[in-house]
């Protein structure tokens, strides 16, 4: 009899144990699932080198262009004239590169355009210039360099800045090209 009640206890116990350690295991689950949905969706605000650009700060995208183009071994460091311009582009236009075709990198940009923009479209503008300036990319090959800044989704603006910087949709001005720019910036910023 003794015996039977020590069994009875015995079998409720391990039920409770079961019981717990199910729930327990559960719980953890739960919790995994939440952090997963918090951090591990990539995007512009949690991307270890584009969360380092701040519109208030504007040579930090020049930064950040420095470490996409390290990320597929293409050196920009040796790169020294840089110029953000401060500019009134008169509404329309956030910014421009106005070193195409010349040896320096000097992008105007209009501040209140510009903070107006998304995470995304600020990037995504700031690639395009740079790419323009840096490796006097035309708009002929598309992708990043296609004539229309716009906002662009993360895993797609990724791919876009592999293609630019692998070479894969990149088509430089020509020397006739160049010198219509060259002309065309002295007239305009004169
Ligand atoms: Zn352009």
């Amino acid at each position: 009899m003794k015996y039977h009640i020590i069994n009875k206890y015995l079998i409720i116990l391990s039920f409770v144990c079961t019981f717990i350690q199910c729930s327990k295991s559960d719980e953890k689950e739960e919790t995994k699932g939440y952090l997963q949905e918090e951090s591990n969706i990539p995007d512009y605000d949690n991307d270890p080198i584009y969360s380092k650009a701040n519109p208030k700060n504007l040579p930090t995208y020049w930064d950040i262009f420095v470490e996409s183009a390290a990320l597929y071994g293409v050196d920009l460091s040796d790169i020294t004239d840089i110029e953000f311009i401060s500019e009134d582009l008169s509404g329309n236009t956030a910014g421009r590169a106005i070193g195409s075709c010349h040896d320096y990198v000097k992008i105007q940009v209009d501040e209140t355009t510009f903070r107006n923009l998304t995470t995304g479209e600020q990037i995504f503008l700031m690639y395009h210039e740079l790419g323009h300036d840096v490796f006097n990319a035309s708009h002929d090959g598309g992708g990043l360099m296609a004539p229309n800044v716009r906002s662009i989704e993360y895993t797609l603006f990724q791919r876009e800045v592999e293609d630019f910087f692998t070479g894969v949709d990149y088509v430089e001005w020509t020397d006739e090209e160049c010198e219509i720019i060259r002309e065309l910036l002295k007239t305009e910023t004169q």
